[in-house]
Parts: structure tokens; sequence; C-alpha cells
């Protein structure tokens, strides 16, 4: 297979070709339509898809970010169960229903110094016994009093949730708002070695360890989240400065709806909603229980979108250039295809116009190759076919020659009365014999100069030739047949014209053919003008005459073989209407072309040109 795609691929031809065409429209449709329909399929099934990526994003931050403060807390509470069950167990002993402390008031404020160290978000640590009495105190701060009077007091049984931790609950309390950051309450029970509970550790952790926690949301370029604490005041937050407000968010129904238990999914209509910065966003939720806490994430659509757009942007490009190489192939495919149908198309066309010489050259490999060799057979035996006529007609032809011209011979001698007088009616009667034997001595003439030219016998000899001598003295050889009907010749030569290079006989013989049916075909009086002109290194001849002129339509096929065209008052114009192929294949054996300029009445213009000699 010959792969010169690009002398092939030509693209215009092809969508000009009906077959063409109509390849292209089915191959097209069957191939471009699914790569189309995957890339909606893709576009949509992205779409769907992405809200549910964006939603389960945002509930894997919320339980990520749950999940940190989670251990954050349970952290704190481990470190308060761990030292104790490990160091004061054995040290608080209950006899006869008493609690009895074995561990001295140092020892229990080394214990929760132990504590304070052990994690640095506990701010301070209270040691209560059953009857609800601070047995021992330690703030982080050296030399601190007890931080908040009004919420660890000293009597400790009238607090509310004491006696949930007695009953053996841990307790977190709500969010306080101090001067150093927020914090809460964690209160523990402590029980003794026999699982009783014999007091309480009450604790104020910082919640800056929280902050950090949501501080951190990574959520593409502009998600964030946020918490708010029981009570819907916005505590934390990781656009950065802003949880400091303590912003009272209770009125906004969704934090409500959380807060009351209710989880916020990112999925609904409602989640995509305008957030209170002005940005449109979609939006998850949900409630820390133990805390009560409200913890929020929110992704503002235009950020969260851009990654869509980006793969969609992906599946665009991907689908266009599947959808140009898809192109290209049909493409080639079709125009290996139609590629060799035009060629036959042109030998065929070619072998129409008697050019049984062209040959295709199909190389496919396949029918179409076969298709293409038995089209070249078909030329072979044209051209036999061809070769034998030729044949004929000239064996014929010349055979013919040698009686007609012993014919035209004793009648030029009978008419001439070299054989005696003639009676006048033998003499009337010659006339029209003699006309027939000049007709039949022209045709075979010139089936004779047809036969040569096709078999390429016709010699031409070409030298500088003076074209204006050769016109003068075929003009003055015409004269009679012009006067005769009262045609006047008109021929004023510029001086100095140059010779010409052609075969002095061929020149003479194209240019009496020329003046001769400019004589023939003008049916009354007129005029025949020859001129010359010189254009681009050819000398043109123009022989003009003010005759019955020529249609366009005839025009076309006036160099045609055998070509007379019908036409009021020529049908007794002797002719075979051969002269003007035989002089057009002359003229372009010299280099030079022949046309005509005519109008149907005007008279017509027949020119040829002839390269000048190079003297
Ligand atoms: P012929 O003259 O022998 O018929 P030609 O080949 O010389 O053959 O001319 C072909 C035909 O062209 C003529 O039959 C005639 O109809 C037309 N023709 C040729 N020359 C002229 C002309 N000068 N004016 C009008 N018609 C012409």
């Amino acid at each position: 297979m010959n792969f010169n795609i690009f002398s092939r691929l030509k693209i215009f031809s092809l969508i000009k070709s009906r077959l063409g065409r109509r390849f292209l429209f089915f191959m097209i449709l069957v191939s471009t339509i699914p790569i189309i329909l995957m890339g909606f399929v893709a576009i949509s099934f992205l779409n769907s898809s992405h809200r549910h990526n964006i939603a389960s994003l945002e509930k894997q931050i919320l339980l990520q970010k749950e999940e940190e403060i989670q251990n954050f807390v349970e952290e704190v509470v481990s470190i308060f169960q761990i030292s104790f069950n490990l160091s004061i167990e054995q040290l608080i002993v209950e006899e006869g229903g008493r609690t009895k402390y074995l561990i001295k008031k140092e020892d229990l404020d080394n214990v929760l110094n132990g504590i304070v160290k052990e994690n640095q978000w506990i701010e301070s640590v209270y040691f209560v016994d059953i009857s609800g009495k601070i047995a021992s105190f330690v703030n982080r701060h050296a030399g601190a009093e007890i931080l908040d009077e009004g919420i660890i007091s000293s009597d400790l049984a009238r607090v509310p949730f004491w006696n949930r931790v007695i009953g053996g609950q841990d307790y977190f309390g709500p969010v306080n708002y101090t001067l150093s950051g927020s914090m809460i309450i964690i209160a523990t029970p402590v029980r003794n070695v026999n699982g009783k509970i014999v007091a309480a550790l009450i604790g104020e952790v910082s919640l800056k360890r929280v902050e950090q926690i949501i501080d951190r949301t990574m959520l593409g370029v502009s998600g964030y989240s946020f918490l708010v604490d029981g009570r819907g005041i916005l505590f934390a937050h990781s656009v950065p400065g802003l949880f400091q407000k303590q912003l009272d968010l209770s009125f906004l129904v969704r934090i409500q709806n959380i807060l009351a238990g209710q989880e916020q999914t990112g999925l609904k209509r409602e989640d995509k909603f305008t957030s209170v910065f002005g940005q449109e966003v979609i939006a998850a939720g949900k409630k820390i229980p133990n805390l009560n806490w409200g913890i929020f994430v929110e992704w503002p659509t235009s950020d969260a979108e851009a990654i869509i757009e980006t793969i969609m942007k992906q599946i665009v490009i991907f689908s266009f250039f599947s959808l140009v190489i898809v192109l290209l192939v049909i493409f080639l495919i079709i125009s290996e295809l139609i590629w060799p149908i035009r060629k036959l198309e042109e030998g065929v066309r070619a072998m129409g116009a008697g050019n049984f010489d062209y040959r295709v050259k199909i190389k496919t490999g396949d029918e179409l190759e076969d298709l293409g060799g038995a089209f070249n057979l078909l030329g072979e035996a044209l051209k036999q076919v061809q070769t034998l006529r030729n044949e004929f007609v000239f064996i014929a032809a010349h055979e013919l020659r040698a009686p007609v011209t012993v014919i035209k011979g004793y009648l030029s001698m009978i008419a001439g009365g070299a054989m005696g007088r003639v009676p006048a009616r033998i003499e009337e009667a010659l006339v029209p014999i003699n006309k027939a034997g000049e007709g039949l001595g022209k045709l075979v003439d010139d089936l004779l100069q047809v036969a040569r030219s096709e078999a390429g016998k016709i010699e031409i000899k070409v030298k500088p030739v003076d074209l204006v001598e050769e016109t003068k003295s075929v003009l003055a050889e015409l004269k009679i047949l012009a006067d005769e009907k009262f045609i006047e010749t008109i021929y004023n030569p510029q001086n100095d014209l140059p010779n010409i290079l052609a075969d002095q006989g061929k020149l003479r013989e194209i240019l009496k053919n020329l003046v001769d049916n400019a004589i023939k075909y003008t049916l009354g009086k007129g005029t025949i003008t020859v001129n010359h002109e010189i254009k681009d290194k050819m000398l043109i001849t123009h022989v003009r005459d003010t005759g019955i002129g020529i249609t366009k339509e005839n025009q076309l096929k006036l160099f045609e073989k055998f070509s007379r065209i019908k036409a009021e008052g020529t049908e007794s114009i002797p002719g075979t209407g051969l002269g003007l192929w035989i002089i057009k294949q002359l003229v372009e054996k010299m280099n030079g072309k022949i046309w005509v300029v005519s109008e149907r009445d005007n008279g017509s213009t027949f020119s040829f040109s002839l390269p000048i000699a190079i003297a």
C-alpha cells in the first residue's frame, strides 16, 4: 500500500466526490457519535459523582476532626484515670463507711502536679473528696489562685454536675470564655481498689488544642471548618482570627438543627447556600455528642467545582483529539478507497477522448488493483483496434489514390479535348463528374493525412521560414477562388517580422486550409483579412473573414475529426470535416496553438501561433 498520504488526502476533492461524501457521512456518523456520547456521559457522570465526592470529602473531614477532638479529650481523661489508678488507689481506703486518706497533702499535690505536667492543655486540677470538699488543687501557672471561683467553688456539692460525677460518669462542661482563652471543665470520678467512687478529679482544660485541630483544616483552596459550642457560639474556625469574636450563630436554623442532633450531609439541595461570609458554599455538619458541640465544614462551590472544571476540560480536550485522530483515519481510509476509483475515472475519460495509451497505476493489493489491471487490458485491446483501423484506412486510401489520379487525369484530358471533340451533352455531364473526382481526391488525401498523423508517421522538419512570403504566395494561389466569389483579400504585413520555426510545406498547408475555408464559408461578397502579431516569442497569424460565422456550441467540436457544421447555405459546399483536425495536429507538432473567435453571422477569425526563430 502506498502511504504517500498527503498527496492523496485531498480533503476538498474528497468532499467534492459524491461517493466520498457518502462514505464520510456514514463513517463520521458511526465513529464520532460514540466519542461525543462518551464525552457527554463522562461529563454528566462526573457532575453527579462530583457532588457525592464533595459531600464525602466534607464528611471525611468532619469525622477526622471529630476523632482528633475526641482523642484529645480522651487523652486528658485517661491521664486523670491512669494517675490515680497507679498511685492513689492504695492510698484511699474506706473504714467503716468513711474515707480515709493515707496520702499526705504534699503527696497529693505532687500527683496533681504530675498530671498538669503530663498534658500541657490541662490548666488546673482539683482533687475533691466525696463530700465535695477540695482536698488539693494545682494550677499550671505558679502562684495563681483558683481560676474561676464561680465554677469551681469550694463547696462542690452544690454544683449541678457533681452528682453525675459521683454517680460514675465523666463530665464535660460547657465552653467558658476566659481571659486566657476558651476552656472546658472535665470531671472524672476517682475509685478505690474495690471500684467504689471515693473522690473526683476536676480539671480545667484549655481548648487551644481544639482550635489548632480546626485551624489545620485542608479542603481545596478555600474550604474551611468551624466549631460551635452547645449554645451555638462560634469558638474555633479555620479562617484565622474569626473565632475570637465568639460569634453567636444560634439564630441559624441549621446550627440549631445540628445541635438538636440532625446531620447535614452536603448532598441535599438546601446544603448548597450562601454562607454568612457571602459565598455560595456546599456545607456539611454534625454534632459531637459527649461534648455537645457542633462541627461544620463549608466549601465554596467555585473552589469545589474548580476541580471538576479541570477534569471536564481534560475530557473535552481528550474527546477533541480523539475526534481529530478518528477524522484523520477516516479521511485516510476513504482516500485509499476513492483514489483508485478517481484514477479509473480519469482513465476512462482519457480513453473516451481517444487516448488509448493511457494506463492506470493502482497498487492496493485488492479488487481495485484487479480492476485497474482489467482497465489497462481494455486499453491495450482498444489500442490494437485503433492501430488496425488506422492501417485499414491508410491502405484503403493509399490504394484509392492511384485509380482516382487516373480518373482525374483522363477526365481532364477528355475535357481539354485531347481525346477529340467532346459533344456538348457529354461536356455538360463532365462538370459534375469532375467535381466528384475533385472531392474524391481531396477525401483520399485527407484520409491519408489522418492515418499518417494517427500512426505518428507525419514527418516535420522545422527551419526558419519567412511567414510573410508564404502567406503572400498562398493568397496569390487562392486568389482565383476568391475572385470567383467577389471576395476581397487584404494583407498588409508590418515590416521586419521575424522568421518562424516551421516546416515550410506544412505551414503552407495550414495557411491554405484556413484561407480556403474563409472563402468557402463566405456565401456572398466579403473580405478576408490576414495579419500578424507578436506575443510571448510567438508569431500569431489571424485569418479573418466576414462569412457565416460559427456558434459557440459548434466552436467546441470544430477541431474534431469529421466535424462539419450544418448551417443554412452550406449544404452544397464540398468538404470532409478533416481539414481543421489535420492542421491542428500540424500546428501542435510545430509547438504552436490554433483557436477560433467567431460569432454566428458575423464572420470568424481563425488564429494560429508558431515559435519565432531565434536569429
Ligand atoms: P471542411 O471544410 O472540409 O468541411 P474543415 O475541418 O476545414 O472541414 O472544417 C470543418 C467545419 O468547420 C466546416 O465544415 C465548417 O462548417 C466549419 N468552418 C471551417 N472554417 C470556417 C469558417 N471560416 N467560417 C465558418 N465555418 C467554418
